[in-house]
């Protein structure tokens, strides 16, 4: 053992000397659709006045501390009720880390399971105790599960993906309204597909006051420039602005996040494009008699592979030039089960006849 690693196993916390990383695949070389992201970029005249925006961005200040203008673009976009307040992150990863730092040692956290892994993830790394209630097999909220373990643990904070990732489906939404009003916590409406959606708690934040709404601009089509934001109470807000480091979000995303939602038809237009593709994406995974396929209200879809294939179609999609993600290592509901994100028109096609022949060919 070299002496800098026991220096770090004496210094570090537990959690953290066992955890393991959040990993990254390399896309090089391949059509990637293993992350969510919206494939189109801006339109080339748009890129040029996106450009001639940023010259005058002063790189030698500091950016405004409370990017005011972009806080009222954002609630005006997203139609955040009037009342409620916003905080930024840098991505929504950030807020899901300034939210868990704020809570006592020992907090309990709740979230379905399958969900983001990230909830876990930054739990754990920061010694809260973690509980994970498994999902239905039709990815429906457990809600038996659900109000027990609300019951048991008084959880600090629960999260909700509304759609949830890497299921696709919304949670019934009699059943998050039962949870808000079960939980004498935080309830999380995590919202990063709402996009793709058409459907959300947003409107809701003025009923309660433990109700917090998490959206973020990387699924729109901006995933580059880390930007998020939660809405919710002024007073719950206010204390998590406290933790909040000065100038997270920094003046190259404050002009640019401002610029796109200036030009937010552009987005719509393109993440139209993408609801339709998964569409047809979805009526062409179906025709594969093979695979299980789930309804999405996400960009991307969920499917189901005979046992034990999961692995090697991933591999073999690969071969083909395709990344996608293989979720069967997680395993529980999980197991077998591949997630495709939506691509471009082309991509798409890549990717169902490469698996298509992969289908025919070795299963
Ligand atoms: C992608 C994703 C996020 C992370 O968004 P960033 O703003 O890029 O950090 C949060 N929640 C869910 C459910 C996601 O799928």
């Amino acid at each position: 053992m070299s002496s800098a690693h026991a220096i770090a196993s004496r210094i570090f916390r537990q959690q953290i000397l066992t955890m393991s990383h959040y990993k990254v695949a390399d896309a090089s070389n391949l059509i990637k659709l293993d992350a969510m992201e919206n494939p189109y970029t801006l339109p080339e005249a748009l890129v040029q006045k996106w450009l001639a925006s940023l010259q005058n961005c002063p790189l030698n200040r500091y950016p405004d501390p409370k990017a005011k203008k972009l806080a009222a673009i954002l609630k005006k976009t997203n139609a955040i009720p009037e009342g409620s307040e916003i905080l930024l992150g840098n991505g929504s990863d950030e807020i899901i880390q300034l939210l868990l730092m704020a809570l006592p040692n020992n907090a309990c956290v709740l979230a379905p399971e399958p969900s983001f892994v990230m909830y876990r993830q930054i739990s754990l790394s920061l010694g809260l105790d973690y509980h994970s209630i498994p999902l239905n097999e039709d990815f429906s909220l457990n809600m038996e599960k659900m109000l027990n373990a609300i019951k048991t643990h008084q959880p600090a904070v629960i999260f909700l993906a509304y759609p949830n990732n890497p299921t696709g489906n919304l949670f019934n939404p009699d059943d998050i309204e039962k949870i808000i009003q079960t939980s004498t916590g935080l309830v999380i409406i995590d919202e990063a597909y709402a996009p793709f959606a058409e459907a959300s708690l947003m409107d809701s934040l003025p009923n309660y006051d433990n109700l917090l709404v998490m959206r973020t601009l990387s699924k729109l089509g901006l995933a580059g420039l880390r930007l998020g934001f939660i809405a919710g109470a002024p007073d719950i807000i206010q204390q998590l602005d406290k933790i909040r480091l000065p100038y997270n979000i920094n003046v190259l995303t404050q002009e640019t996040a401002c610029f796109a939602l200036d030009h937010y038809s552009v987005f719509e237009q393109q993440t139209h494009e993408i609801c339709q593709q998964r569409q047809f994406v979805l009526a062409q995974l179906n025709a594969f008699n093979t695979l299980c396929v789930y309804p999405s209200a996400a960009n991307f879809i969920i499917f189901k592979t005979p046992e034990n294939t999961a692995h090697q179609i991933f591999l073999d999609l690969k071969t083909h030039g395709i990344l996608i993600k293989n979720l069967s290592p997680q395993q529980g509901l999980l197991t077998d089960c591949l997630r495709v994100t939506i691509g471009t028109p082309d991509e798409n096609q890549l990717f169902l006849k490469a698996l298509g022949k992969i289908l025919l060919e070795d299963f």
